[in-house]
């Protein structure tokens, strides 16, 4: 179907998940770049003077754009996705949707809303619903869609297709995260490079309460959060990009392995995101050789939007055993927001201009 594309802003665009949007949108054909938005110490400046742009060439036309400061009220388009500081994200996001803005977010701070929808489209395109609640309850036109933390969002493609067909009743999982999960300019070279940081501030509770909200059932207009238990390690190493996740899970029933690996194997993800732009065909994909998936050499897979799992064994402890890697500035953070507006669109969610 032929659209007429819809301008879009981007809330910290300077940053690095906010040039992973500059970068996806690109030649996007639903969405197009209309505004870039920063803090108040880039507004007013050229693009290309304040930023450090990290990947490949900026298109000439963004480059040109001014900064303009986060108020709603100096921003026109109606579509803001949002890559901002999470120590500024919350009551700015807020300013948009009161303004009749949807706002589509990386930042943690309205993810755990009971009203704000949690969503990553393969897995819970249902839990969209939420929007309406949260119109009546906040009396705006507006919405905040959130996307999860990215690894939450890596781990929860693996565990979705099991939560799905058996149930899952326990999870103990490890991470190792790169270290552009930590922005930009991100951790000083000498406290990351030959070295792993076994702490990440808040990441193992996000992960854990995330995950249930995102696996949960929407039951009468609220979600019902899933009753499993998580038990989270966080670490970063010095990967530049890519979060993989090494997971024991404890299913219902303790199906077999071959089982497992079916089930992983079969998962297509939710119907609703077919035909939209970003979504893949395979959004999971399992590897068989015995030493993938791996960062360098699997994190681009499907435009970065495809999660790969591998080493699929039996596990001492709980049922099954997997390492499940992804890419988190891509499907963990822009390319999961961008699938997530493509959503509402395509339902009608976002009026079209
Ligand atoms: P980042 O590189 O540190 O970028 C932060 C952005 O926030 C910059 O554009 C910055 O603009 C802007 N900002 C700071 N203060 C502001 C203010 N007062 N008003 C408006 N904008 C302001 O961080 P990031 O890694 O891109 O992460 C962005 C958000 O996504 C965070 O909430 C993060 O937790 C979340 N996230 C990140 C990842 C990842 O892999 N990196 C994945 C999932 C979610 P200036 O340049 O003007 O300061």
């Amino acid at each position: 179907m032929t659209r007429t594309k819809q301008k879009v802003a981007i809330l910290g665009a300077t940053g690095a998940v906010g040039q992973t949007f500059i970068r996806l949108l690109a030649g996007h054909p639903w969405f197009e770049i209309a505004e870039l938005v920063a803090s108040e110490r880039s507004a007013g400046q050229r693009y290309r003077d304040v930023v450090k742009w990290q990947d490949g060439e900026l298109a000439p036309e963004v480059g040109e754009l001014t900064l303009l400061p986060a108020e709603a009220g100096t921003v026109r388009s109606r579509i803001a996705f949002s890559a901002m500081d999470s120590s500024v994200a919350g009551p700015i996001e807020e300013q948009f949707a009161k303004a009749g803005k949807t706002v589509l977010t990386n930042a943690k701070n309205h993810r755990m809303d009971p009203d704000v929808p949690l969503v990553i489209p393969e897995i819970n395109a249902d839990h969209m619903a939420l929007i309406a609640t949260q119109r009546a309850a906040r009396d705006w036109q507006g919405a905040i869609v959130a996307n999860a933390n990215c690894s939450a969002t890596v781990a929860a493609m693996a565990l979705a297709p099991l939560q799905e067909r058996f149930g899952i009743n326990t999870i103990f999982l490890s991470t190792m995260q790169a270290i552009s999960g930590a922005g930009y300019p991100g951790l000083p070279s000498s406290d990351i490079l030959g070295n792993v940081i076994p702490f990440i501030a808040d990441e193992e509770e996000k992960i854990e309460i995330e995950l249930r909200k995102i696996l949960g059932r929407l039951d009468g207009g609220a979600v019902a959060d899933a009753a499993f238990t998580v038990s989270a390690h966080t670490n970063r190493v010095a990967v530049e990009h890519g979060h993989t996740v090494c997971m024991s899970i404890g299913l219902d029933g303790s199906p077999d392995v071959k089982a497992v690996r079916s089930a992983l194997d079969e998962w297509t993800g939710s119907r609703a995101v077919r035909g939209l732009p970003g979504a893949k065909h395979r959004p999971l994909v399992v590897r068989n050789e015995p030493d993938r998936p791996q960062p360098r050499r699997d994190v681009g897979s499907g435009d970065g939007m495809t999660v790969q799992v591998g080493r699929v064994r039996a596990d001492a402890v709980l049922d099954v055993r997997l390492v499940v890697m992804g890419h988190n500035t891509v499907r963990g953070a822009a390319g999961g927001s961008i699938l997530n507006a493509e959503l509402l669109l395509s339902t009608g969610a976002i009026p079209s201009a």
